[in-house]
């Protein structure tokens, strides 16, 4: 059976490209960055040449991307690094109800460890509150942290606004953009965005590898103490073969970015229009126009997400009911049920995002399969 893959926003397939990069650094290109012989050192360009190629993406220097294991980590240390490093000048953080759980319950923690935390409510197209957010500001605000774009209904936020407010204030700003880099052009220097989280599996590169970027200047607290790479902030021996995949990831989706995001807006709102014109019992969540040009999420009424995912499942076809993290528990999306959604709306949800692979044959596969399910139902 043909497996054919909308969900993208959990994942997406390693490009062909990016695999032929990586692998001689699992063959004979072995030498540790850190060490002085030629393998060694060409390990070491190797790291150099994909955090140019990241900077890039980002339009940051070079020498402000330290390599993690990924979005998550990169959370962790964007928000636990300058929170322990400015405790001594508040203990407030401002983030929002519709973060990803690596931002939530690295928040959450730090609310055991005696930080406040205000987190934003979010209005019905899931954009955040500005006069909130605003009024939430305080002398002790040492952080503000909110998402580029979310995962689940793929709004994305007003940062240049946000980062503003936030420097007008004083206040280190961070953004998960796991999910905007390389679907969004971004830029932290025109943004003013000081710290930026983002992961190669999301871009077509390999899982277990990220980075985060850190405005020269702005100072964190490490996380993993050892042996000094990353400038001492990142210790243990560099991930070479991951950080060689997302530089390359990272060098394609600046070159095809303009031609990726046509054509994923070009299925995502082909699929729209076809849901819209065959099934009049739906509601679309998200934003109608700030959203992930990849990104479609749509409640149908009265039918159990769960169920519609597993019938889709029997036909080849991965889609998700509300974030991956999520989907295998009963509970609705805390993203949904704060967009305003009731529980049953909620759990109507089909999440479709597009790729990089997908094809309007595709997207019309999905269509008729959604709807011949849905009549059953
Ligand atoms: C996937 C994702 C993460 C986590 O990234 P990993 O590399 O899987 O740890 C964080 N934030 C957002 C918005 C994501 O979509």
């Amino acid at each position: 059976m043909d497996i054919r893959y909308f969900d993208n926003a959990a994942t997406t397939r390693v490009k062909k490209e990016v695999l032929q990069e990586m692998l001689p650094y699992f063959s004979e290109l072995y030498g540790n960055p850190s060490s002085i012989y030629s393998i060694g050192r060409q390990s070491k360009r190797a790291i150099e040449i994909a955090r140019e190629r990241v900077s890039k993406l980002i339009n940051c220097k070079p020498n402000e991307i330290y390599f993690t294991s990924g979005g998550s980590e990169s959370d962790n240390t964007a928000i636990k690094g300058i929170a322990y490093k400015l405790r001594k000048n508040g203990k407030h953080i401002i983030t929002s109800k519709i973060e990803h759980p690596a931002v939530l319950n690295t928040c959450k923690a730090l609310e055991n460890e005696g930080f406040n935390v205000t987190y934003l409510d979010v209005d019905e197209n899931g954009k955040i509150d500005i006069s909130q957010l605003k009024n939430s500001i305080s002398n002790q605000t040492i952080l503000i942290t909110i998402m580029f774009a979310n995962n689940e209904i793929g709004t994305i936020q007003d940062i240049e606004r946000i980062a503003k407010i936030a420097k007008f204030n004083n206040i280190v700003f961070h953004t998960d953009a796991v999910q905007a880099v390389g679907n969004v052009p971004i830029d932290v220097d025109k943004m003013g965005i000081d710290l930026l989280s983002l992961s190669a599996h999301k871009i077509y590169g390999p899982k277990g590898v990220g980075a985060l970027y850190v405005k020269n200047g702005i100072n964190f607290e490490k996380f993993i103490h050892g042996g000094h790479q990353e400038k001492n902030k990142r210790s243990g021996t560099e991930n070479v073969a991951g950080i060689v995949g997302l530089g390359k990831a990272c060098e394609l989706s600046k070159k095809y970015l303009r031609e990726h995001i046509e054509k994923l807006k070009y299925l995502r709102d082909y699929y729209i229009q076809k849901i819209e014109e065959n099934i009049s019992d739906m509601k679309i969540n998200g934003h109608r126009d700030d959203r992930l040009p990849g990104n479609s999420n749509i409640s149908f009424i009265n039918v159990d997400g769960e169920v519609l995912l597993l019938k889709l499942d029997a036909l080849g076809i991965c889609a998700s009911s509300g974030s991956a993290c999520n989907s295998s528990s009963a509970e609705p999306s805390h993203v949904l049920t704060s967009i305003g959604l009731t529980e049953d709306i909620a759990k109507g949800a089909l999440r479709v995002t597009f790729g990089e692979d997908n094809t309007k044959e595709d997207v019309d596969f999905l269509v008729n399969s959604i709807i011949h399910i849905i009549k059953q139902m």
